[in-house]
């Protein structure tokens, strides 16, 4: 296993954590207690799409004549069948912000949930038809912590036929990345904040708490 990247570290190869001031002034919102759900939903959302636009920045393009009120045109357009996958139920937050900006991409929802006492993923929720639909899939999961459902999940779009996938989450732990990054090291993992450390139970430090709780005001 490569040794844990820390916060003070550069970041990993494969690794693109955004320093930009809107999305640490938004993150800030997000770590703090007194946020409430419908803030912090929104700020959610608003950070999720300047990430989205980073790793958006290689879909492939083909060119397109459009015809303006002036002339005809070559344009490009994006020219990649998209796949965003949610990981439920923290994942959900994430999804509209990045419709918004991919409105035909297609939305497959992965269930899992991390059994507390082994903190190991258990699945519950896949529909995936038996042959891959996406040419390229992002990977909606906020919070990377131990790393375990980003690789069953990762593990299960690439049972599933999926070739190009990206990591997008919110804040990760140093063990989480290493994790990923140790099971699927071609997956490049974007990113607004690497923490510090896990607790004891899994958690983020700082962190923000439970990214599902703190959505969906269930806390
Ligand atoms: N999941 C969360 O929502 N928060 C953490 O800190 C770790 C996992």
């Amino acid at each position: 296993m490569p040794p844990l990247p820390s916060a003070g570290d550069l970041t990993p190869a494969g690794v693109f954590c955004s320093n930009h001031p809107l999305i640490q002034h938004k993150l800030a919102l997000l770590r703090s207690v007194e946020t409430a759900p419908k803030q912090f939903r929104e700020v959610v959302a608003e950070i999720t799409q300047l990430l989205a636009y980073e790793a958006t920045a290689d879909l492939t393009t083909v060119d397109e004549q459009v015809v303006t009120p002036l002339t005809t045109t070559t344009c490009r357009v994006v020219d990649e069948r998209i796949g965003l996958v949610p990981v439920l139920r923290a994942g959900l937050g994430m999804v509209e912000a990045v419709l918004q900006l991919l409105p035909y991409a297609q939305v497959w929802h992965i269930g899992l949930f991390r059994d507390e006492r082994t903190l190991q993923p258990i699945s519950y929720y896949n529909r995936l038809p038996d042959r891959t639909t996406v040419d390229i899939c992002l990977l909606l999961d906020p919070m990377l912590a131990t790393g375990g459902s980003a690789v069953a999940t990762l593990d299960i779009l690439k049972k599933w036929g999926a070739r190009r996938i990206k990591y997008m989450g919110l804040i990760a732990a140093p063990e989480g990345i290493a994790r990923l990054q140790a099971a699927h090291p071609d997956v490049p993992i974007h990113l607004a904040a690497i923490d510090q450390r896990l607790n004891e139970r899994g958690y983020i430090v700082p962190g923000l708490g439970d990214a599902g709780d703190r959505q969906f005001g269930t806390g």
